[in-house]
């Protein structure tokens, strides 16, 4: 038995938390710091040294040599360069331990090798790293030391964010100011403070690491780019929830420990649909510490994995014809004093607030489809979305039948008399108890279902960060809370106009709304009938960042400029192509000098075979030999005319100027031909000698963890 953990003890071991922050600081600092953290109040420069102290104090007690400004760059993952606190040797040559305030709130790495899409050019290679007080620093361990790490926001020389984390902070304070507007035209005086929460369940692969080293796939792509099914795939669905194996089981524990001590508050954790696959979702937090949070969470996932010689594989697609991973992003709004405003409360037809901001996102939704899918595009997702397998690439929203009931009621007579209750689930067993039941059913096929209190976004890639998809949210809604409050405020007799608005925005955008079975084909065309958007790919979907409607928005929230919506752009579509240019050459690697070797090796053992045969005894059926000799060769030349062409089309657009139009040519050149590599590869590997084959198989790396 593994030793017994004593997870209150253990939780926040190694973050800078509130409960230190009272024990370390100043009365008044800490008070200072807390009306920031929690009131969004502007930070006073005045406190960092103060801070600054009691935090290198604290780190250096717990071990720490080095810290860092920890911060999320437009590449999707973090970044972090290390210094350690030692000062200039003195005379006498020792050394004292140095933090100090300008180091806590600044820093400034050299930031000409981080994506910035034009806004930056190299030679005003100046960016700078915020603190950002409202995630709690925190210690890592592992084999550098003890580190403490900042969370900070990434700008440029001019103040143009360069990370996922400014235009973050920037949304939510644009969505808490509109949705106060709201809560007080319903009276409440009390809330000070408008919070999106945020909880992201995180799916991931684990796949045995010696086996990992002998794909050069999943070292250079993160997914196989060959690979035959297995004779048993997840059909049986016996995975699903399955019970968890020892091995797995002591990876869970200790990540589940590593996550704990960061004050991450991992919570659920089972295995998922396909073989290999897995979940950990935590208890959702403030939006910005979700964010980080999640960040954190990938991270833990990988390092621990290496600790128990395991590979975890955070791609949305490792294996083709298996399930792939995302990433549900539980979305609600909660004000300081506990209410969400997301609860629909026992009786929705006569929660007049809940009903108007029910609207409101179903008009913001509506209205931005195009921005929320785009948020959710990073191009592993492309072999998800819209792939017959969670979710379509259409948005729509899933309101369950209660909601869809009141809805129904209010466009056609105007008034909304009753709600549909839950009711008591009967088991029939007279040992068992009833259950509750809730007055909705859950739909799995909806990429933006209503789920009791908040909503589920479920578009959101496995290694993607949950940014976009949050800045996203919380600015459309935003943009629709204001519209609303900016003619509520000014109405003469309000509850007519509440009425009104809620009326005329249901009806408005009651299109967007779908309860049924999202993966069909007639959904789709169903949905192209409502006039919604079907952006099928990441390189279609990322124009939604400069439609005139987006730019308008975040420029009027605050959110982004046109400069760094059009910065992200370029980014994007840079990203896409480079990463296509790796896949292809992955592959080309991998059938020259492993695939086509192999097969030729196979194909001269049946014709030695062939020859001897035939020598020993003309009278022998080697047919069996001379089909298999046939059909190997015809795969293998299959190969070479498919690899000579990859090569040539990935030579073509890496040459073409323009990220946009490059981007398009790898869609629409090189990813088809990679298909057409590797469909001959894999009926290959179905008749080639397993001795023969290079490297280790579907059924080798999902079966065998
Ligand atoms: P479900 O069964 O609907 O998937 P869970 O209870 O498993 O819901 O929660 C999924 C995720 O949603 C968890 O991270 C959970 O903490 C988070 N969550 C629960 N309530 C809220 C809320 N009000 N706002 C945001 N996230 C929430
Ligand atoms: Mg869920």
């Amino acid at each position: 038995m593994s030793e017994v953990v004593n997870v209150a003890e253990l939780f926040g071991k190694n973050v800078f938390n509130e409960t230190v922050m009272r024990e370390r600081l100043p009365k008044s600092v800490f008070k200072k710091l807390k009306k920031t953290i929690e009131d969004g109040a502007v930070l006073d420069a005045s406190i960092a040294d103060v801070v600054s102290h009691a935090m290198k104090d604290w780190a250096i007690e717990r071990g720490a040599t080095h810290y860092t400004h920890w911060f999320q760059p437009l590449t999707g993952i973090t970044a972090e360069k290390h210094d350690s606190f030692i000062s200039a040797p003195t005379p006498e040559g020792k050394v004292i331990m140095e933090f100090s305030g300008k180091e806590l709130v600044k820093g400034e790495p050299d930031a000409s090798s981080f994506p910035s899409g034009g806004l930056r050019a190299t030679f005003e290679a100046r960016g700078y790293t915020a603190w950002d007080c409202t995630s709690p620093a925190f210690l890592r361990e592992d084999a550098i030391g003890v580190t403490l790490c900042i969370p900070t926001a990434f700008c440029s020389y001019t103040g143009e964010a360069l990370d996922k984390k400014t235009p973050l902070l920037r949304s939510m304070e644009a969505v808490d100011e509109q949705a106060l507007r709201i809560l007080r035209l319903f009276g409440n005086t009390s809330s000070k403070r408008v919070t999106p929460s945020v909880g992201a369940e995180q799916e991931y692969f684990l796949v045995d690491h010696e086996k990992y080293l002998q794909r050069k796939d999943l070292i250079y792509a993160g997914r196989t780019l060959f690979g035959a099914m297995p004779p048993k795939g997840q059909e049986l669905e016996d995975h699903y929830f399955g019970s968890i194996r020892e091995r797995i089981a002591a990876y869970m524990k200790e990540v589940n420990e590593e996550l704990w001590k960061l004050g991450v508050p991992a919570k659920t954790q089972h295995n998922e649909v396909a073989p290999a696959q897995h979940e950990l979702a935590p208890i959702y937090e403030q939006a910005n510490v979700a964010v980080d949070h999640n960040q954190l969470v990938m991270e833990t996932l990988k390092k621990v994995a290496g600790r128990h010689g395991l590979n975890c594989l955070l791609h949305e697609k490792p294996f083709a014809g298996v399930n792939g991973s995302g990433k549900h992003n539980n979305w609600s709004l909660t004000t300081d004093d506990g209410i969400n405003l997301l609860n629909p409360g026992e009786t929705p037809h006569e929660n007049i607030q809940f009903l108007l901001v029910l609207s409101c996102i179903l008009k913001a939704v509506d209205r931005h489809a195009d921005l929320l899918r785009e948020s959710a595009a990073d191009v592993g997702n492309d072999h998800r979305l819209g792939a017959n397998e969670a979710p379509p690439a259409i948005i729509s929203i899933f309101i369950g039948e209660q909601l869809e009931d009141v809805v129904d009621q209010l466009c056609s007579t105007g008034e909304a008399t009753r709600s549909k209750a839950g009711g008591t689930l009967k088991t029939g067993v007279r040992t068992l108890p009833d259950l509750f039941k809730d007055a909705t059913d859950r739909n799995r096929t909806s990429p933006f279902a209503f789920t009791g209190n908040k909503f589920e976004f479920r578009m959101v890639g496995s290694s993607d960060s949950i940014s976009s998809p949050n800045v996203v949210l919380n600015t459309i809604a935003a943009e629709a809370f204001k519209e609303s409050a900016d003619v509520l405020e000014k109405a003469a007799d309000f509850d007519t106009a509440v009425h009104d608005m809620i009326k005329e925005q249901l009806a408005a955008h009651r299109r967007i709304i779908f309860n049924g079975n999202g993966y069909s084909q007639a959904w789709v065309d169903e949905a192209e009938r409502r006039g919604l958007p079907n952006l099928k790919s990441m390189v279609e979907a990322i124009p939604a960042l400069t439609t005139d409607a987006s730019v308008k928005m975040f420029e009027e929230f605050k959110v982004f400029t046109k400069a760094e919506l059009e910065s992200r752009v370029e980014i994007e579509y840079e990203a896409y192509s480079k990463a296509i240019n790796i896949e292809a050459r992955a592959m080309i690697d991998m059938a020259g000098k492993q695939i086509i070797p192999a097969a030729v090796k196979y194909a001269s053992l049946l014709a030695d075979s062939l020859g001897k045969v035939k020598a020993a005894c003309p009278a022998a059926d080697t047919s069996v030999q001379e089909e298999l000799l046939i059909e190997v060769s015809a795969y293998l030349s299959d190969m070479k005319v498919a690899l000579a062409a990859l090569s040539d089309a990935d030579a073509k657009c890496t040459a073409i100027e323009g990220n946009k139009e490059r981007a398009k040519a790898f869609r629409d050149e090189v990813v088809p031909v990679m298909a057409a590599l590797r469909d001959p590869a894999d009926k290959l590997e179905m008749i080639v000698d397993k001795e023969f084959w290079p490297m280790p198989s579907y059924g080798d790396l999902i079966f065998e963890v």
